[in-house]
């Protein structure tokens, strides 16, 4: 066995006990130690040796430390960004929020995109990924998370489409916008939490008794700023499709809801009443 698959399996028997992806955990540890892309590392690792900084590594992670601080990199739809404790690390799920715009803009792409709570800028700089001709803006009430945004940006080459500005929520911003991105905070003040999110900026997660204090303002704010043909897409969390929906219908908006690739509702489609 070469060095590398030694070392690998030695750690993922290490992280079994902190990580539900152990292996994984470990070749992304192993390949940024490298400066290699985790493919490279598993194509390469015949002629690769193991630095002695990836066993502190190992232990970062054995202490709760999600991988994407550690590594400071998570992969998101088609782009790369940069993460730190200032950001949510940008999850799978959140990609059906881009999924749902796709589905939506597939005649007519979108050319003014509002991502509310942009936090590392990852649905923002997708969209705009995705939408060569789109222009965006990203709020984020934390100046933290709109340094780490405007960074992505940079190294993404999409500031010249990509405006931040600190805010609260929609407070001061005139649409309108065809596509609306926001995931906000929303779980419950007292929700038990175990793993990587313990890690993460709790202004980014928590939204009072019942997780619905931020959707109850964004409802408030969303019919003035999405435009005639505009979606919004709003993530939820699995078990709040029919609270957060009464909160938009009550609005007069049409809402859809969408699932995640584990099967559950992740995303609210939010379009204006359709014109009589
Ligand atoms: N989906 C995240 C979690 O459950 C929560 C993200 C959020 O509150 N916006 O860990």
């Amino acid at each position: 066995m070469t060095a590398v698959a030694e070392k690998l399996r030695a750690a993922t028997a290490l992280l079994e006990t902190v990580s539900g992806t152990p292996r994984l955990d470990a070749e992304l540890l192993l390949a940024h130690v490298l400066g290699l892309t985790r493919s490279d590392l598993l194509l390469r690792q015949r002629d690769l040796g193991v630095p002695a900084s990836f066993d502190g590594l190992v232990e970062r992670r054995l202490s709760g430390e999600p991988v994407a601080y550690i590594t400071g990199i998570r992969d998101f739809w088609t782009i790369s960004l940069r993460v730190t404790p200032d950001v949510l690390i940008p999850r799978p799920d959140s990609e059906t929020l881009i999924e749902a715009a796709v589905a939506h803009f597939a005649e007519r792409p979108p050319r003014a995109v509002l991502d509310l709570g942009t936090g590392s800028g990852a649905l923002l700089l997708a969209a705009l990924d995705q939408w060569p001709q789109a222009r965006g803006l990203g709020i984020d009430i934390s100046p933290g998370a709109l340094g780490v945004a405007r960074e992505n940006a940079a190294r993404l080459a999409l500031s010249n489409r990509a405006d931040f500005r600190i805010g609260d929520w929609a407070d001061g911003v005139n649409g309108p916008f065809d596509l609306i991105l926001i995931n906000p905070p929303y779980i419950a003040r007292n929700a038990p939490l175990s793993g990587d999110v313990l890690h993460e900026p709790q202004g980014a997660l928590f939204a009072g008794a019942e997780g619905l204090d931020d959707y109850r303002r964004i409802a408030l704010q969303l019919p003035r700023l999405l435009s005639d043909g505009g979606m919004a897409a709003v993530e939820i969390g699995h078990d709040q499709r029919d609270s957060v929906s009464a909160l938009f219908a009550d609005r007069g908006l049409a809402v859809e809801a969408r699932r995640d690739l584990a099967g559950h509702d992740r995303c609210l489609a939010v379009t204006p009443p359709a014109a009589d």
